[in-house]
């Protein structure tokens, strides 16, 4: 057969050519805009030439730090299309992070929000491999700036051609894109992704026993388009030819309900906390979601009361599995034909597991003594191989730390059940040890998040004299004083071993989260330090 390259050309010329119609909404600073592919791929193109006028080249980094919208869709093809690489920044990491990742990168160009225009002067004379800086504005005209050597994206794109044709000749391994995951400790590590990489990830989207993103859709990413593609989203939406809706700087939940209502959006993806406030506030106001065909979750455990709550709704939720290094679909939740007759709280113990290894990828759960039993017990590391997993970080020593004799190892602690459906029990960093017998903080919390009177909860090891660590509840209430610890504590004690229940609830307005709106359990780990002792 023939050894065709497997490269984002293909999904961008497949949208150009057979959904020139199709549309694409954006919430921008001056309101919703609206086009279309065809409007979308000259654009795109127009970017790619104005690009190669600033001197890019096959193999050059081009930042991005932009929301989600269409211009960042413009990117997001106009660089890996070309050649070089699309690197998405963070707007949400420290002036020290954004700055290292950039150097790291050594991104000649950098595209960046008017929006964020601010975050960028700040950190800019850091800066020192960028070029050039190209400023996403409504208006033509360049905005106020300090920044040496700006554009106005709006003015390049007029003086570009539209008729830039791409290389045929694209290595389908070249490097398409780039994105930083944080680690524990010390500076984020850089994964890459290959244009194979994101062509067969994408294919693997539009499968039905995954999400199923098909020219029928209209995909609502409210992950943000800097934290792993947005899932990979844009790009499978463009070569199905699916409708994309981009919420743009700061989306509310109730901005999100709105654009789901008027956009008849079908398919949304986010993680929990999105989810988790977007359902308090269809508690306050109806919305019509009938379009719907999934809320899309992951990110991190998606609670059992969660998915029970947009079900009883009629909104069907689906759970996800993935991290940055796995570009990141692995593993999705779905019910096998055999179980759909099961009762409907076997079928909520099911569905909030991380789910089943999606086609393509080959798994192990590694314990002490090998690869685990299937028996829901026996907890080992979720290790990971395929065409869309990362092979190293990029020119990064803690490679080794994480590649091993080819397989990725996530650092996720899982049972699998009989049926091969995988349960995440923890990160090994989070989980609690007590007494030497290991507790997942991920069960105490959903267990947590399924109480009425609970909007969001964290469980993290507190360490302790006496038994090295025991967890510790930190607790959102939906209502203030609504409840007594106690009372969260024996609604705990009905469901877990005497020992797995906290010692303690610490009742908090918000939980601290990460720049991707996970629980950033590390900093509550360090102010609490000392509650034990
Ligand atoms: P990131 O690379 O920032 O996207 O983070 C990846 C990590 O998020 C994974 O290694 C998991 O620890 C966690 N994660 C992702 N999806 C889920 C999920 N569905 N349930 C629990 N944890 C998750």
């Amino acid at each position: 057969m023939m050894d065709f390259p497997l490269t984002l050309r293909t999904l961008f010329e497949r949208a150009e050519k057979f959904f020139p119609k199709k549309e694409i909404v954006s919430r921008t600073p001056s309101g919703l805009f609206r086009y279309t592919y065809a409007d979308y791929g000259k654009r795109t193109r127009q970017l790619s030439s104005a690009l190669e006028t600033l001197g890019i080249q096959r193999g050059d980094r081009v930042a991005t730090f932009a929301w989600n919208d269409h211009r960042h869709l413009e990117a997001y093809f106009a660089i890996p299309c070309m050649g070089a690489v699309l690197h998405t920044v963070n707007i949400r990491l420290s002036a020290e992070h954004i700055s290292y990742i950039v150097n790291h990168a050594q991104d000649r160009v950098m595209i960046v929000d008017e929006t964020l225009l601010p975050i960028i002067e700040k950190v800019a004379e850091q800066l020192t491999s960028v070029e050039a800086y190209i400023i996403m504005t409504d208006k033509p005209e360049l905005p106020p700036t300090t920044l040496h050597l700006a554009y106005s994206y709006e003015a390049l794109l007029q003086a570009a051609d539209a008729t830039y044709a791409y290389p045929q000749d694209l290595d389908e391994n070249a490097v398409a894109g780039m994105c930083y995951t944080s680690a524990t400790t010390g500076n984020p590590k850089g994964v890459t992704y290959s244009h194979r990489g994101i062509f067969l990830h994408s294919m693997n989207l539009g499968l039905a026993d995954t999400t199923g993103v098909s020219e029928s859709d209209v995909l609502l990413p409210v992950v943000p388009m800097f934290h792993v593609n947005a899932w990979g989203m844009p790009f499978a939406g463009v070569w199905f030819g699916s409708k994309q809706v981009l919420p743009g700087p700061a989306p509310t939940p109730q901005i999100l309900l709105q654009l789901m209502e008027e956009e008849k959006v079908s398919l949304a993806a986010g993680v929990p906390t999105v989810w988790l406030g977007v359902l308090k506030a269809l508690e306050e106001k109806t919305y019509d979601l009938s379009s719907l065909r999934a809320v899309l979750c992951g990110g991190s455990a998606a609670p059992r009361g969660l998915i029970a709550a947009y079900e009883s709704k009629g909104i069907p939720f689906l759970h996800a599995y993935g991290m940055t290094e796995t570009a990141p679909i692995a593993l999705v939740s779905r019910l096998k034909s055999h179980q759909t007759s099961l009762s409907e709280e076997e079928r909520l113990d099911i569905r909030s597991k991380q789910g089943l290894l999606v086609p393509g990828l080959e798994m192990r759960v590694v314990g002490e003594n090998g690869d685990v039993a299937w028996n829901s017990e026996d907890m080992g590391e979720i290790r990971l191989r395929g065409p869309w997993i990362a092979s190293e970080y990029y020119q990064d020593d803690r490679t080794a730390d994480s590649f091993v004799d080819g397989w990725l190892h996530t650092g996720d602690v899982a049972v699998v059940d009989e049926e091969g459906v995988v349960k995440l029990v923890d990160r090994t960093k989070d989980l609690v040890k007590s007494g030497g017998e290991w507790i997942s903080s991920v069960d105490l919390e959903n267990a947590l998040m399924a109480h009425p009177a609970v909007f969001e909860a964290c469980v993290t090891g507190i360490p302790h004299e006496k038994w090295d660590e025991r967890p510790l509840a930190f607790v959102v209430l939906k209502q203030a004083n609504s409840v007594e610890k106690n009372d969260l504590l024996d609604h705990l004690r009905s469901q877990f071993a005497k020992w797995w229940v906290p010692d303690d609830v610490v009742f908090l307005e918000e939980i601290p989260k990460t720049s991707v709106g996970k629980f950033l359990k590390r900093a509550l780990r360090e102010e609490y330090r000392e509650y034990y002792r």
